[in-house]
């Protein structure tokens, strides 16, 4: 999954980019209100992490109201160190779906992007799945058939992402702006080999493939 920070306090976002990375996310960073507003609304992330106070002239306010007029519906967290109801409340009416006071634990903001990251219909559960498949998002554990898999971060987000779109055919230029990050130099030949190593490691050794080729598009991942 995709992640934007738009944060100008460059010691805090580059703390949480290395966390969030840790976590296997693609992780961009803006350092003012303009390049985060351009990112934002131009780039397909699944998460935007935005501070409130910014300098240019978007500050995290006008961005999200900016998206939001944009119907780009990627969830947003909110950053601030104003916590009073009036800048939550304000916060969330411009379209953010939740808000973080600052100083927070790290911890705190990765249990809040994970929450945001599911959807309704996965019955908000950390488990993903297709057929007997199981990805869990928050042990990083893979098992299919009840037998460990063991990924590299790269494919475990690969695997999350198509597990988060079951059925779907899913472009390698979209697998790409899901998966990388918008500094990585990846071409489209880099999600075969990738989508080669995973379907070694969870279709080889069983029965029934889970990874389908879209032919002339892409891949779909149906259990
Ligand atoms: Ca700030």
């Amino acid at each position: 999954m995709r992640v934007l920070i738009v944060e100008d306090e460059h010691k805090i976002a580059r703390a949480l980019k290395k966390a969030l990375e840790q976590e296997t996310y693609a992780v961009d960073v803006a350092f003012d209100g303009d390049e985060g507003y351009a990112m934002a609304t131009t780039e397909p992330y699944d998460i935007a992490i935005i501070d409130r106070m910014l300098p240019g002239s978007y500050d995290g306010l006008g961005i999200v109201k900016a998206m939001r007029d944009a119907k780009v519906h990627t969830p947003v967290l909110f950053l601030s160190a104003l916590g009073s109801i009036s800048e939550r409340t304000a916060g969330l009416d411009a379209g953010a779906d939740d808000y973080l006071v600052k100083p927070f634990a790290l911890e705190e903001l990765l249990a809040r992007v994970r929450a945001l990251l599911r959807r309704p219909t996965e019955q908000q559960s950390a488990i993903l799945e297709a057929g007997d498949l199981t990805l869990d998002t928050v042990t990083y554990s893979v098992e299919r058939a009840s037998k460990a898999i063991q990924l590299t971060s790269k494919e475990f987000a690969l695997l999350e992402y198509m597990l988060r779109n079951p059925g779907r055919p899913l472009s390698k230029e979209v697998i790409i702006s899901h998966v990388w990050d918008y500094d990585a130099d990846i071409l489209p030949n880099t999600v075969e080999v990738y989508i080669k190593y995973l379907r070694n490691k969870i279709d080889a050794p069983f029965k029934k493939p889970l990874i389908h080729t879209v032919r002339g598009f892409g891949y779909k991942l149906e259990g």
